[in-house]
């Protein structure tokens, strides 16, 4: 299958791919794209001219429609993004919808209806414990019977390439002073969330075997958190000012459709969970190999393969007490931290709480962020083809409001 387009060879945008996003063009339009390659075509236009019966999703200036339409849809549009852009008779009408990713500038895609964040990753939630409660066990005795999460804020998600502003907050110092001023310990964490699509009743579960009727398709996510406020104001409730100030998130929707060959076994779970979280046969875990980019230097692998918990079981469990789904949630999987010290995918882990801070390659130390310091998340899929690359979530630290 080749496109009239031409592609290099281990291209991660290419047919095997074709993730969607929105752009806003030169006199402010909001449109719905899917990129190919260093474009993105216009699906607004593209469809209005060449497809009457699909028009209407993508109408308006974002994916919403497309994703609250359902599998058959989503499967149906695919095959047919595919056709227009390997048949050349296609060639003329669609080139000059055609945008230079480069040249445009991405908005957030999809409204963002909840946004929830798990804590899935053993290696991390034991890190985590081992420095926040040093002489506790490093895992809550509940942290293997249930995947641990919390209610984040919707509306401070952001698409990458937003600037993320440092955040004051509460923090206690060492000797105990209640102090209020920018955040001195801001850090990432590097992370997969899915977007659902189709919704669910008030009251009715989602099995982890419904997952791919439900979900759309996963992004890259950058939990920001500002650890010294997070760890003065979690007691009793869980993370809350510490870090909704900002989420970053890929401007790409790798659809579940292109992530047909990621699917892997799961790391093995003891003790067996209960039966609603149980994802049936098949191989229920994706394996994505995540990097970790500060100012450029790659400071992190988090292999997303190792997650204890894995995206279905998140579903099934945020679903069992009949909370009801709808289209655009957020549900992010929690710092993906494999068990060696490179996989680690905070700078809490990294730096050990910035007591054994990073040095960069221009000489300079982090314990957490600097004003300026600008990270990139990046990650890859198996792919029929080769490898398919997931659009990266960038994010930049400018200084606390005054
Ligand atoms: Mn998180």
């Amino acid at each position: 299958m080749t496109s009239w387009l031409e592609l290099a060879d281990d291209e991660p945008f290419g047919l095997e791919h074709l993730p969607y996003g929105a752009v806003e063009g030169p006199a402010g339009r909001r449109v719905p794209v899917v990129r190919i390659g260093p474009w993105a075509l216009d699906l607004s236009a593209a469809s209005a001219e060449l497809s009457s019966s699909h028009a209407p999703l993508f109408a308006g200036g974002s994916l919403d429609p497309f994703l609250a339409a359902g599998g058959p849809t989503w499967r149906r549009v695919r095959a047919l993004i595919t056709h227009w852009l390997t048949e050349a008779a296609y060639r003329p009408l669609l080139e000059p919808l055609l945008m230079p990713v480069a040249e445009v500038a991405s908005v957030l895609p999809f409204t963002v209806a909840d946004y929830v964040d798990f804590y899935a990753s053993e290696a991390h939630a034991t890190n985590v414990g081992r420095i926040l409660r040093p002489d506790g066990a490093a895992l809550s005795p509940n942290w293997k019977h249930l995947p641990i999460g919390y209610h984040g804020r919707a509306g401070t998600v952001v698409v990458s390439g937003t600037d993320v502003r440092r955040p004051s907050g509460q923090a206690r110092a060492t000797d105990g002073t209640i102090t209020f001023g920018p955040s001195r310990r801001l850090d990432i964490e590097a992370e997969v969330a899915f977007v659902v699509g189709t919704g669910s009743e008030l009251g009715s579960r989602v099995a982890a075997g419904a997952f791919a009727e439900h979900v759309f398709g996963i992004c890259l996510l950058n939990d920001w958190s500002a650890r010294d406020i997070q760890a003065w104001e979690y007691v009793p409730l869980g993370p809350f000012l510490g870090k909704s100030f900002a989420t970053s998130v890929s401007a790409w929707i790798t659809p579940l459709d292109a992530l047909s060959a990621a699917w892997t076994a799961a790391a093995a779970r003891d003790p067996q969970p209960l039966p609603y979280l149980d994802e049936g046969s098949g191989s229920p875990a994706l394996d994505l190999a995540i990097e970790v980019s500060l100012n450029g230097e790659v400071i992190s692998h988090p292999p997303f393969a190792s997650m204890y918990w894995t995206l279905p079981q998140l579903l099934a469990h945020l679903t069992v007490n009949g909370a009801s789904l709808r289209t655009g949630d957020l549900v992010a999987s929690g710092t993906v931290s494999g068990r060696e010290p490179h996989e680690w995918g905070s700078l809490l882990e990294l730096t050990r709480n910035g007591a054994a801070p990073l040095t960069l390659a221009d000489g300079t130390r982090r314990g957490f962020l600097q004003d300026g310091d600008e990270v990139v998340i990046t990650a890859s899929a198996r792919a029929p083809g080769g490898r398919i690359g997931l659009g990266e979530v960038r994010g930049r630290i400018v200084s606390a409001a005054v």
